[in-house]
């Protein structure tokens, strides 16, 4: 079990909390500030019980260097605005100033430190830099679920040297990623999207414990190239041939069913296409690429979404991006916000995943839990040991 906030006394306390504020910046302006509106929870606790609480982050890869573009000082502001009080900002993570302010912060105050990744101990996981950053406070807690996939001084290191305890956030990731490896049964897998070396061990780990692993998005070409269906010009993993063939294999030999696309939307480009079809069959004919599941696969992927009690969603159905081609993931996603409805625990991950639920205008209460990091969840899904949740382990 890990110490939460319920298990620490913050009171009158500094209290260091690593949030992920890694926020999608545009001109120097905030495109999207989910990140920063999911912290809040914790950082309205802690400023409840009556700390001074201290906020770090990493943003974007400066690569150990002080680069403007990725300061955190839009950060700091849009948060004051959201939390509807001051919030000081340090232009140093580490340094004279930054010790300075950190010691004149009183309890009930936010202090917002600059990024972390301008100093090259935060990922080297340097010793000396976890120290400068835990001598500002009494207690840390980690928040930043993003990240807990890395080996860094805010994620291992600090943890080691102060009293520490997890966030309502990563507590969140941690209770409803666990649901999909103790599942509600049936438990149905949706994946898509283009990488598929990215989602190998996490279709491993699930071949085990999952009903149905149902895969669109350019990754079911390489697969289905495998089965012998004609794939035309669709993307295709040509690294990748081998892993195809260990998976079909595993599914066998597993009591678990893969169901890849039995037709397709086509198209003769993904930009400025003059040729859109939907297939009669699994075969693409040779000039053409698959740009999205088609009908029939798409009613599939929703009945069997529909007769789930558990669902984990990783990835668009295909070009997403464009509306002419999302048809298919905007079916699959409103059949997992359907069955939310109906009771089933649903659980989106993946950094497009999230973009798709924005751009198809679905709402918190569509889904059980969308998770705020791509490559930690999946991490955390393939079974797999993550550095920031061990350190806070080994220190409880
Ligand atoms: P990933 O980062 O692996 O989750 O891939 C997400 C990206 O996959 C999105 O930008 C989609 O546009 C892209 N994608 C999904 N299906 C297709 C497809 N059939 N052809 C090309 N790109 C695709």
């Amino acid at each position: 079990m890990l110490k939460n906030l319920d298990s620490i006394d913050v009171r009158g306390k500094k209290v260091l909390v690593r949030c992920d504020f890694n926020v999608p910046l545009k001109d120097g302006k905030i495109t999207d500030d989910t990140r920063i509106t999911e912290a809040l929870p914790t950082i309205r606790e802690l400023l409840s019980k009556e700390a001074a609480v201290i906020l770090i982050s990493h943003l974007g890869r400066p690569g150990g260097e002080v680069d403007s573009r990725f300061s955190l000082a839009p950060v700091a502001e849009r948060l004051g605005q959201v939390l509807d009080t001051k919030v000081d900002f340090c232009g140093e993570a580490a340094g004279e100033m930054a010790k300075r302010m950190a010691a004149a912060l009183q309890p009930g105050s936010v202090l917002v430190l600059e990024n972390l990744r301008f100093y090259p101990g935060e990922k080297n996981n340097d010793e000396e830099f976890s120290r400068a950053l835990a001598s500002f406070a009494d207690i840390f807690v980690q928040d930043a679920f993003g990240t807990v996939h890395r080996q860094h001084a805010s994620m291992t290191g600090v943890p080691g040297l102060l009293e520490s305890a997890a966030g309502r956030l990563l507590e969140k990731e941690i209770k409803y990623l666990s649901m999909a490896l103790d599942p509600q049964k049936p438990l149905v897998v949706c994946l898509g999207g283009a990488k598929i070396e990215t989602k190998l061990g996490l279709i491993e780990n699930m071949l085990d414990r999952a009903d149905s692993i149902l895969i669109g998005g350019a990754m079911a070409y390489t697969l289905l190239k495998e089965t012998g269906a004609e794939i035309g010009n669709s993307l295709y993993d040509e690294n990748e041939k081998t892993t195809a063939e260990n998976i079909l294999k595993k599914v066998k030999e597993s009591n678990c069913e893969l169901i890849l696309p039995v037709d397709h939307i086509v198209a003769d480009r993904i930009e400025n296409p003059e040729k859109i079809e939907q297939t009669s069959d699994i075969n693409i004919p040779s000039s053409l690429a698959g740009v999205d599941i088609g009908r029939k696969t798409a009613k599939i992927f929703e009945d069997k979404i529909l007769g789930a009690k558990t669902v984990v969603l990783n990835g668009p159905m295909g070009v997403f991006e464009q509306k002419k081609f999302s048809e298919g993931s905007k079916t699959v996603f409103s059949a997992v916000a359907k069955a939310t409805q109906k009771g089933a625990v649903t659980i989106l991950g993946g950094g497009d995943t999230v973009s798709a639920v924005n751009t198809f205008k679905f709402g918190k209460k569509d889904f059980s839990h969308v998770s705020t990091g791509g490559g930690a969840s999946l991490k955390f899904l393939e079974g797999g040991q993550l550095p920031g949740i061990e350190a806070l382990k080994e220190r409880a």
